[in-house]
């Protein structure tokens, strides 16, 4: 299949074509044709399926194909809300993009800075408007914002919209919106509470669910480190120094752990920058356009800052902490192997974490490779001269505790030597501080496959 098949006009055809997009990815495949119809969309789907331009495109085309002369100045007649800033802009830039040869214009308003510029572009005029919650809801008190035009209206990231407390100014934008609309709604996963608000928004919605737990489990080449949590800091070291990686997005729990692996690294030459909410909008856009731009080679970001952070080529992410959240993991690595690329995640996990690991390979349905052969085995000779740090005070529980992992926590070097699984690494090991320049998850899946043998 190809994009001519989905009867795309001429104008967003070429500028898609101008992005190299030949083939549909299948989210796009599947719902374009139904927004096209202007039915009403439910998606499982999240970020790095493509679900932007099939929303995008078929919102683009229904303006275009409407356009009436308009008196005074534009009204807005689609609205996209989405939970973070970052992913606001990206939203933005691709109807940039994708409508570049159409004439219609958008703009986007986030928090956390000042309004001027983004009240400027709304007096303009615009057709289409990207937002977060709380500054749109802002704006529209200030009387810079009507919704009484609004035809087209896509929820954006819908789970993560109610895990950062939006449900509130999600229910004030629905009942401002015109009864009479087309709507869209998109979430990575579908708990009951999302089901409820989506049957608020939605008539009689099609459906389409694409599982990027899978597709993008089996895309990305990966690798599993484990290492004391004192030796995570040498170890990311030492990887980055030994491996020839073009760009490398580090996650950490939080974002004081973010601020120290920034500072560990720099102390030891590497360039590297945080992205967190902690920081202004300004430094987070500078540190993510000096990323994009491969002038900073090393980013380390938190999860809610990372959620929207597209960046092609990009070549490897570190997992630095294993997430609570399973499925959090998933997102994590779907920020490399993108569309059609694929890419490398490795993870770091140190004996508190062991219960993360058991949950996320129970969601990826497979166990992670285990690279056996590292300088910084736990117990190794590297890993006793590293010094103790002290107990970082702000780290969560590991969720189950009555894991199995956890009860050989007794011995916490030891024990994470000693698993069942024929994956993990080899105690025999451990005492060997050598590195044989193991670079299996430079490989991709293939990697896996080898290192069983
Ligand atoms: P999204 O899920 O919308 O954030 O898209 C993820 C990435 O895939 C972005 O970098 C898009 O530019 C890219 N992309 C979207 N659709 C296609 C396509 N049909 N072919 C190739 N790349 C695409």
């Amino acid at each position: 299949m190809t994009f001519d098949k989905l009867e795309i006009i001429e104008p967003i055809l070429k500028a898609i074509g101008a992005k190299g997009y030949t083939h549909p990815t299948p989210i796009q495949e599947k719902s374009i044709p139904i927004l096209l119809r202007k039915r009403d969309l439910l998606g499982c789907a999240q970020t790095g399926t493509g679900k932007t331009a099939a929303f995008a495109i078929p919102i683009l085309q229904h303006i275009f194909n409407d356009a009436t002369p308009e008196k005074g100045r534009r009204r807005i007649k689609a609205l996209v809300v989405t939970p973070t800033r970052e992913l606001a802009i990206q939203i933005k830039d691709n109807f940039s993009e994708y409508g570049k040869y159409t004439g219609i214009k958008n703009t986007v308003i986030f928090g956390g800075v000042k309004q001027g510029a983004q009240t400027k572009a709304l007096n303009a005029g615009v057709d289409v408007l990207v937002a977060t919650p709380g500054r749109l809801l802002d704006l529209i008190g200030q009387g810079y914002v009507s919704l009484r035009d609004v035809k087209y209206f896509v929820l954006d990231e819908a789970d993560q919209m109610l895990d950062m407390g939006f449900i509130h100014d999600i229910r004030k934008v629905i009942d401002m919106l015109p009864k009479r609309r087309q709507s869209l709604f998109f979430s990575a996963t579908m708990p009951q509470s999302i089901v409820t608000l989506a049957g608020k928004i939605l008539g009689n919605p099609d459906k389409v669910t694409i599982k990027p737990e899978q597709t993008t489990a089996e895309k990305v080449g990966q690798s599993l480190y484990y290492v004391s949590k004192k030796a995570k800091p040498k170890l990311l070291a030492f990887l980055l120094k030994t491996e020839d990686v073009e760009s490398t997005l580090v996650f950490s729990r939080t974002k004081h752990g973010a601020d120290k692996v920034v500072k560990g690294l720099i102390k030891v030459g590497i360039q590297a920058e945080a992205i967190h909410g902690n920081k202004s909008q300004n430094a987070r856009q500078l540190a993510l356009s000096n990323f994009k731009a491969g002038s900073t080679k090393v980013l380390v970001a938190t999860d809610i800052a990372a959620r929207g952070i597209d960046v092609s080529e990009l070549s490897l992410v570190v997992n630095y902490d294993l997430p609570n959240i399973p499925e959090t993991y998933v997102h994590r690595i779907g920020r490399t192997g993108r569309a059609s690329a694929s890419g490398n995640a490795i993870s770091f996990c140190d004996t508190e974490e062991r219960p993360y690991l058991k949950d996320i390979q129970k969601l990826i349905k497979q166990d992670i490779d285990v690279v056996k052969d590292h300088p910084f085995l736990p117990g190794g000779v590297e890993d006793n001269a590293v010094e103790d740090v002290k107990p970082d005070k702000r780290r969560q529980q590991p969720r189950s505790s009555k894991s199995s992992n956890s009860s050989r926590s007794s011995n916490p070097s030891r024990s994470s030597n000693s698993s069942k699984s024929s994956r993990t690494p080899n105690s025999s090991n451990s005492s060997k501080p050598s590195y044989s320049g193991n670079k299996e998850w430079r490989r991709g899946n293939t990697a896996s496959k080898k290192r069983t043998e």
